[in-house]
């Protein structure tokens, strides 16, 4: 079971230093790989906070080279220098913001998978996909896309399906929608890619009162969240959620 909080650009630094301090004082007795990708500036205090617990620290975006002249780019090497675990990969706020493409969501995926970098592979519809009844039709590009001609190994890489209608919009995919999805995303692992033990999260206005119906589909591995993941009390409440089942 994964529980991934997203913080986007929510926090400042010393609001990102508290809250991890606030939930490395917890005991949650759960079962679960937790993980936090926080800002980039947060980065190793936040990392340094969580080393050696049951938290896993990701970026939330990566450059694909190495190192170079790349103006305000980080990569997946620099993050796993310092000590990053995961990093996502093709977030809709990188798509629809900053004009992300498949290609780039490939040599990223690339850039964090020859470094030891675990990707989470963001991918989802728009509204307008799902009116249009586009919805598998964009997930397999994105998924297709993202993975082609890569080395894949079973266990290298999570995917998320974080519908984009869902993110931010207090209105989640239901959880038979996000289970058939999910379902739909391992069979064509499965199928296209012979990989039949990679990770699926669910992503999208998950809160604690949701949590559970989600985390208990038989093909949701998890749970991806962004807004009641940045606040002690939202996220702190989920986390229990899960764990009292
Ligand atoms: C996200 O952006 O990854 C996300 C899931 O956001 P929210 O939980 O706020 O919908």
């Amino acid at each position: 079971m994964y529980i991934f909080a997203n913080w986007k650009m929510y926090l400042d630094f010393d609001e990102s230093c508290i809250l991890m301090s606030q939930l490395m004082a917890e005991n949650f007795d759960i079962d679960a790989q937790l993980g936090i990708f926080p800002s980039t500036l947060a980065f190793s205090e936040i990392e340094k906070l969580a080393r050696d617990t049951q938290w896993g620290i990701g970026a939330q975006n990566v450059a694909w080279v190495e190192k170079g002249a790349y103006t305000g780019a980080v990569s997946a090497h620099l993050f796993k220098e310092v000590g990053a675990q995961y990093a996502m990969v093709g977030h809709s706020e990188r798509r629809h913001i900053f004009g992300e493409k498949n290609e780039d969501t490939q040599k990223k995926m690339q850039a964090c998978l020859d470094v030891g970098l675990v990707p989470v592979l963001c991918i989802g519809e728009t509204q307008e996909d799902k009116e249009n009844d586009k919805r598998q039709y964009r997930l397999k590009r994105q998924l297709h896309e993202a993975l082609q001609g890569l080395d894949l190994q079973e266990e290298s890489f999570l995917v998320a399906y974080e519908p984009v209608w869902a993110i931010g919009s207090g209105t989640p995919c239901t959880d038979t929608d996000a289970e058939d999805v999910a379902g739909w995303i391992k069979s064509e692992l499965k199928d296209t890619f012979n990989l039949a033990n990679i990770a699926v999260l669910y992503g999208g206005s998950v809160d604690s009162k949701n949590v559970l119906s989600y985390t208990t589909q038989p093909s949701i591995d998890g749970v991806l969240v962004g807004g009641a993941s940045a606040k002690f009390d939202t996220f702190s409440a989920l986390i229990r959620a899960v764990a009292k089942g």
